[in-house]
């Protein structure tokens, strides 16, 4: 399955992008902290849900977007060269009338060894273009992102599937490379989708901890989809509130929540969709929750509860 990812990633030119602009550096991380303490004055505090007011959701991002890009991944770079983008097989839907979610592990147990692929530049909303995928962070003690994130995901999937829903992924294993951001999105737009969840960690510096939710601060879809978006990503903050054993981050965004214009995830979603940071593997505390299956599946619950309750099951 491997070597078949591998190729259709090459033939399709397509690659996928996270860590970079997921995991900024350290010096990133801190002016982005920063930038959002300085601007915050506009933006919700000890609510739980997420701004909800257009100048609220318009003006936090703009700090953002100023301040906080990757020097590695510009948000306007040159367009490449054109590729020929060879239509992507569509992951087929589970057999069922239960609503159907997309989960996205983000990152590839590949994705390290395959650099060239996963740096290639690939469509990632507004016109604008990043690399197809990153590799993730990992534990001080080296247990990789992508290795979490996609243990974590089976195990929502099954909670989920506990419940009559159905559920596709962006990639079938941990062993390939990418897909591409471009095409993650594209299998979760697919119709019938009810909703898309990218499931991450963070690699920020270790004195902060916890997670954050992010959703897109330019709304791709229109008003409707972003207002599910929301909800979605308020339902699945709350639940990680209750029952994650995380706390809401305390070294980025505001109670839990931040507002990203650069992720293709949720640029290019053309369904309800968010966002998950869980936790912040760089730090002590929360590297021993996601480290061991019990915290996972406790992690996983949580996730899997806001998702749930979000479809009114
Ligand atoms: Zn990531």
């Amino acid at each position: 399955m491997r070597r078949l990812v591998v190729v259709l990633a090459a033939a399709a030119g397509l690659l996928v992008s996270c860590t970079s602009a997921n995991h900024p550096s350290a010096a990133t991380q801190s002016s982005l902290s920063t930038s959002l303490t300085s601007s915050a004055s506009s933006a919700p505090v000890s609510t739980s849900a997420p701004p909800t007011t257009p100048s609220r959701a318009s003006s936090a991002p703009k700090t953002v977007r100023t301040t906080a890009r990757p020097p590695t991944t510009p948000r306007t770079s040159a367009r490449p060269a054109p590729t020929t983008q060879i239509p992507q097989p569509t992951v087929s839907f589970p057999a069922g009338t239960g609503p159907v979610i997309a989960l996205n592990p983000g990152h590839n147990g590949g994705n390290g060894s395959h650099s060239a692929q996963i740096n290639r530049q690939v469509p990632a909303g507004f016109g604008e273009y990043k690399a197809c995928d990153t590799t993730g962070t990992n534990t001080n003690a080296g247990y990789p992102e992508h290795a979490f994130n996609w243990d974590a995901t089976l195990r929502i999937r099954t909670i989920l599937q506990a419940h009559g829903v159905r559920v596709i992924l962006t990639r079938p294993d941990d062993n390939g490379v990418g897909p591409c951001v471009d095409e993650r999105a594209r299998i979760g737009n697919q119709k019938g989708v009810a909703a898309v969840i990218s499931i991450h960690s963070d690699g920020a510096p270790s004195a902060g901890h916890g997670f954050h939710v992010c959703y897109a601060s330019r709304p791709p879809a229109g008003a409707q989809v972003d207002s599910q978006s929301r909800r979605l990503s308020t339902a699945v903050h709350d639940a990680l509130g209750r029952g994650s054993g995380l706390v809401p981050s305390t070294y980025i965004g505001t109670n839990g929540y931040y507002p990203r214009s650069d992720l293709a995830g949720l640029n290019l979603a053309s369904v309800p969709a968010t966002f998950l940071e869980l936790g912040n593997m760089r730090n002590g505390a929360d590297a021993s929750l996601l480290s061991s299956a019990s915290g996972r599946q406790r992690i996983a619950a949580a996730v899997a509860a806001g998702i749930l309750a979000y479809l009114g099951r």
